[in-house]
């Protein structure tokens, strides 16, 4: 009775939000700009300020966060009712840098952005951060009027152009693509690189049988550089989005710390998801769910698998299935069900892909030839060895340099987060 009641509550919320966004929201984009900060045991959030964006690209149905993915919580509530109208879950580039080793002898600030549709009314937003048990809790409140004049409506008016064009923004995937490190001379490269970007892109299984579900869009912005940092190699050029390699001293890692100045040009576009393109042939990239990815635009042979592990991890927070590789603590602590949905501490695995497992099923399941692409309980994922499991032997969210598709729990993952974008 209790599910019955469960289903029909969440029946009314979506259809209130289907009929409903025109009466709360403008189709626009309210951003606002915060500092987060702290150190290895606290985070803290410090208002920065506010912006109107042009365009709102995201589903005007599904307005409620239905996954329950993510480190973090962006609430819109209305001032005067308290009745929760937008959620979005969300991870953080300070969240992985509080799990290095540099958090436990030090705080620090990374500039954060979060996008939300602009309110008619008067509006609280909210942000909740996991705790320890994996619960979310509020950290920071802000209440917005939005007839504020200090809400900025500056804009950058950089050049927009479509690569995939498929129809209007709130039925589809719209995902805009950014340069790093292209420099003036080199925007006829970039257009080829996009266009590069969505053949590797729509290449791959489910991308290729739902190429009608995306639009994809570049925004063009010079560097006075090309190619990002690369400390290990005293590299440092002028760009951008100042991307770099060796974030949290992992060579590979290419990331960039201010996420204010890449929604800045992203804001050009209408988008849900945004991507850049570093001009290098560096191997290496990275990519948190609903932040943004980033990756190599040249590497010799494996450009579209890095595109596409990367996206995975952007679009639908799948985890990474494999050990090692970076150097944190406790990323995923074994006492709490990872909320990534490719990875389990077996806590609350009936959650997970249980009702995916073949009958007779061993867990955790053993890694031998026979079981090559068969669905079970691996042991090692999430960086460890121990404890924590994925759900095939070798998928696109692990090794990727010997595999081209993704195990069926990621591909019912991405599906799933395709179809929600597009209602
Ligand atoms: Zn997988």
């Amino acid at each position: 009775m209790k599910y019955f009641l469960l289903f029909f509550a969440v029946l009314l919320i979506s259809q209130k939000s289907e009929a409903g966004y025109d009466k709360l929201f403008e189709d626009k984009t309210l951003r606002l700009d915060y500092y987060h900060c702290g150190n290895a045991s606290s985070e803290q959030f410090f208002f920065d300020e506010l912006i109107r964006e042009p365009y709102w690209a995201g589903s005007k149905t599904n307005l409620i966060d239905s996954k329950g993915y993510g480190t973090h919580r962006i609430e819109m509530r209305t001032a005067d009712t308290n009745e929760l109208i937008y959620s979005r879950g969300y991870c953080t580039l300070f969240g992985e840098w509080q799990t290095t080793p540099e958090a436990r002898t030090t705080n620090c600030c990374y500039p954060e952005s979060v996008v939300m549709p602009f309110p008619r009314q008067k509006v609280v937003v909210s942000i909740l951060a996991r705790n320890k048990a994996g619960e979310f809790v509020r950290k920071f409140e802000y209440p917005v009027d939005p007839q504020n004049y200090f809400i900025k409506t500056e804009n950058k008016n950089l050049p927009v152009f479509d690569v995939v064009k498929s129809g209007d923004p709130e039925k589809k995937v719209d995902l805009v693509l950014l340069p790093e490190g292209y420099t003036k001379d080199q925007e006829e490269l970039f257009k080829a690189d996009c266009r590069k970007f969505a053949d590797e892109f729509f290449s791959y299984a489910p991308y290729s049988q739902n190429k009608s579900k995306f639009n994809i869009r570049g925004v063009w912005a010079a560097s006075d550089e090309a190619g990002p940092d690369i400390p290990g190699d005293h590299v440092w050029n002028n760009t951008r989005l100042n991307g770099s390699y060796y974030t949290f001293d992992s060579e590979r890692y290419l990331m960039v710390d201010d996420f204010q100045e890449i929604r800045s040009v992203a804001g050009n576009a209408p988008y849900d998801y945004i991507y850049i393109l570093a001009n290098t042939d560096k191997y290496g990239g990275g990519a948190i769910y609903n932040f943004y990815g980033i990756s190599a635009a040249h590497h010799a042979d494996e450009t579209g698998k890095i595109y596409i592990h990367e996206f995975g991890h952007l679009f639908a927070g799948l985890g990474d299935e494999y050990v090692g590789g970076v150097e944190y603590s406790d990323f995923y602590p074994l006492n709490v069900e990872p909320w990534e949905p490719n990875l389990t501490t077996l806590v609350q695995f009936d959650k997970k892909w249980k009702n995916m497992l073949p009958e007779g099923t061993a867990v955790p399941t053993p890694v031998k030839p026979e079981n090559r692409e068969k669905t079970g309980v691996y042991e090692g994922g999430g960086y460890v060895t121990k404890g924590v499991f994925r759900p095939w032997i070798n998928c696109l969210m692990n090794n990727l340099h010997s595999i081209d598709v993704f195990c069926p729990v990621c591909t019912k993952a991405i599906q799933e987060t395709i179809d929600l974008n597009c209602e």
